[in-house]
């Protein structure tokens, strides 16, 4: 696995390589929850970043996709909890229901040793028991900017106990209106004792230097734009002259290969409805998930089937695009491919196979215009794509 990370912080030598959890001063009861969890040795991102975090610096963390970034944080703020006080220690926000009871699962799974309350806040979940389950001193809370903005409003979270503040995804977090939710949150007042962590795959300039504002001499642990890529995913392209083609085109792919478990991406929801409708009544079984107006009971429903392998093609706006952990899912594609300007969610999209080594393949429907945008993000991240070989034995392992 890539791990050519540039670390930056004050003193360098205050946070060498860890080559195991056990050398990172963790609680026994946390130590045996991450091994509980089937974690061995950390990942290359763990092996860096936890332990800035468990000695209470502020962490800007990148990391190639599925390369353990929740482990990361999760470890590191759990490391930070003192099970014997009942306040709200720390908080995680995240920028779909979907991810933020993903990161929720994991954060509990991992602390289940610790006799703490890990709560999940988002809107599906009824608004009286997350103010019960916060008034009551959850020692973590997982949610959304708007149900956690919701309950520090009413008085019912409160920060004044927090000790690690963490957006995953933070590049999406920070940008248009989450970042206007994001800052309603953090005027609320962390306390002074709060460490502050940001973590994405990607993180464009832009965004780093509001990061940069935010936190206070932060271990920086970053990736140069070239090695933001996966090397074990493959990537292929097919053209086809009109947009109209691509139905006909996913369908010969469909036919000629025993389709894995796979997320097929479209730019819209309009299209993604479209695009379930249309391969449901040539026969193919697939399911779809997007934001509003699907309900939130819909989108779990879905999302619960495809995690379970229930559905094995599941079709998707960039509701998925990030952060999402499938493991079984080993084939991306792109119905769409993003726009330049949101060239991120290319690398976030194909990064939902190929998770923590694995192989994985991405295959892009383009009209001519979309091939000449997925030249330019290939530039931009210096990755190369593939025509896709007529014969298809061998692009999918
Ligand atoms: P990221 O947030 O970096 O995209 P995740 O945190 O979702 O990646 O992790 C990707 C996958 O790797 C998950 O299925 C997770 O369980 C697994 N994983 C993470 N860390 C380890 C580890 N140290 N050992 C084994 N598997 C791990
Ligand atoms: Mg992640």
């Amino acid at each position: 696995m890539a791990s050519d990370f540039v670390v930056e912080t004050s003193n360098a030598a205050e946070f060498p390589r860890q080559a195991t959890f056990d050398d990172m001063g963790l609680p026994e009861n946390l130590l045996r929850g991450i091994y509980a969890y089937g974690f061995e040795k950390p990942s290359a991102i763990q092996s860096v970043a936890i332990l800035p975090l468990v000695r209470g610096r502020d962490v800007l963390g990148q990391a190639q996709s599925g390369t353990g970034k929740t482990g990361t944080f999760g470890i590191g703020l759990l490391s930070r909890i003192d099970p014997t006080i009942r306040a709200t220690q720390a908080l995680v926000l995240a920028h779909t229901h979907e991810l933020a009871e993903q990161n929720f699962n994991v954060i509990r799974e991992i602390g289940k040793f610790m006799k703490i309350n890990v709560v999940l806040a988002v809107g599906g979940i009824p608004r009286h028991i997350n103010a019960r389950e916060t008034r009551n001193g959850a020692h973590i809370v997982v949610g959304t900017p708007g149900r956690v903005y919701d309950l520090a409003q009413s008085g019912d979270l409160r920060f004044n106990g927090l000790r690690t503040f963490v957006l995953d995804e933070a590049d999406e977090m920070l940008r248009d209106r989450f970042a206007e939710q994001v800052g309603e949150i953090v005027k609320i007042g962390l306390p002074e004792s709060c460490r502050v962590a940001f973590f994405s795959a990607t993180m464009p300039d832009e965004v780093r230097e509001l990061a940069d504002s935010i936190l206070h001499d932060p271990v920086r642990v970053t990736l140069k734009t070239a090695d933001v890529k996966l090397e074990g995913i493959r990537q292929f392209y097919v053209t086809v002259d009109e947009d109209s083609w691509k139905l006909d085109c996913l369908c010969d792919i469909f036919e000629g290969l025993s389709i894995p478990q796979s997320i097929i991406f479209t730019n819209t929801k309009e299209r993604a409805e479209r695009l379930h409708h249309a391969l449901t009544e040539r026969g193919f079984p697939v399911s779809v998930i997007y934001g509003e107006p699907m309900t939130q009971t819909e989108r779990k429903k879905r999302m619960d089937d495809f995690r379970r392998g229930t559905t094995r093609v599941l079709i998707a706006t960039n509701l998925l695009a990030r952060g999402i952990d499938v493991q079984q899912v080993s084939l991306v594609f792109n119905f769409d491919i993003p726009p330049f300007e949101d060239k991120e969610n290319y690398i976030h999209r194909i990064g939902r196979c190929g998770r923590f080594g694995r192989k994985g393949t991405a295959i892009s429907l383009l009209t001519p215009a979309e091939k000449d945008v997925l030249d330019q993000i290939g530039s931009h991240y210096d990755f190369k794509t593939i025509a896709l070989p007529g014969d298809l034995k061998g692009v999918i392992e």
